[in-house]
């Protein structure tokens, strides 16, 4: 009797093994699997290709193979729109390339009233950049930032940090004389700040040289600058001083995390030398953060 069963079982495995297995249904009753784990599997399986990574198949694919586009961002959004650092051009090619658009630029009216514009000086691959507010008399008068007395201050500054003039890039928020009086470009103690329609207009220069140089550092010289940078305009400089800060990025989508330290514009420091303590602080902050030596000795 025994016997007799093995055979038929048998014979049952070998029949049923060459069956549809619709046919075979049933005879053949698989395992249990545990129902919620049944559940989600079958889940996954009819879910649509693209929830499970793969691209679409015929099934899912929307009719006429029409796959929907999101919809386009109307133009002015698109002319807003900025690239990443990796999209702008780099190096003293780029910078090159700014100056020539800054020369002739009359994007707001400050071109009209310049001498001569303003673009930049100094080392394309430099790791510290200094930014003022805009160009002054002497500026306008040489087409190069911080000369005269304040840029003798500045660069006794960057070389009491261990810097030479041309190894850092020294640019402005602006890259032409903002003045009181726009119709006489030869009287002295005609600089302003410049307004925020004139930084806005200029804002693109300042990003695409930002973007070309790539400094691991930023140093905004005064208030004006140090508000338009951080894109606080209702800021103190006193609230901004004596920490460092990231540059935004979305007021400079430049792709790199770019540090920034405020402190005063030389102009300041000429008109109240007892700010130079505290500057030779922010300083210091600057030389710690880039892990250079701090000199003792600050700049008179
Ligand atoms: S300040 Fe800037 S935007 Fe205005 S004219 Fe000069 S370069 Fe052009």
């Amino acid at each position: 009797m025994k016997d007799e069963f093995k055979t038929l079982v048998r014979e049952l495995k070998g029949w049923t093994s060459g069956m549809d297995p619709e046919d075979a249904a049933g005879l053949y009753v698989p395992p249990a699997a545990p129902p919620a784990r049944a559940a989600a599997k079958k889940q996954i399986e009819t879910a649509a290709p693209a929830f499970r990574g793969e691209p679409p198949t015929a099934a899912f694919a929307p009719r006429n193979n029409q796959i929907p586009k999101p919809a386009a961002p109307p133009a002015s959004a698109l002319a807003q729109e900025m690239p990443l650092m990796h999209d702008y051009p780099q190096g003293e090619t780029a910078l090159s390339q700014i100056a020539r658009e800054v020369l002739v630029c009359k994007k707001c009216p400050l071109g009209s009233s310049r001498l001569k514009a303003v673009p930049g000086v100094g080392s394309p691959s430099a790791s510290l950049m200094f930014i003022g507010e805009g160009p002054g008399f002497s500026e306008d008068h040489k087409g190069e930032p911080f000369v005269g007395r304040a840029g003798e201050l500045l660069n006794k500054i960057i070389a009491a940090m261990g810097f030479r003039r041309e190894d850092v890039y020294i640019a402005n928020v602006v890259k032409c004389h903002p003045m009181i009086d726009p119709s006489d470009p030869e009287k002295r103690g005609n600089d302003r700040p410049p307004a925020p329609e004139e930084s806005a207009a200029c804002h693109d220069y300042l990003v695409r040289q930002i973007a070309a140089i790539k400094p691991n550092f930023i140093i905004a010289l005064g208030a004006s600058a140090a508000k338009s940078l951080m894109d606080s305009p209702k800021a103190s400089l006193s609230s901004l001083r004596g920490r460092v800060h990231l540059l935004p990025a979305s007021n400079f989508p430049v792709g790199a995390e770019i540090k920034l330290v405020a402190t005063y514009h030389p102009a300041a420091l000429l008109r109240n030398p007892n700010w130079k303590k505290d500057t030779w602080e922010d300083m210091k902050l600057v030389m710690r953060e880039m892990g250079l030596a701090v000199p003792q000795q600050p700049a008179r």
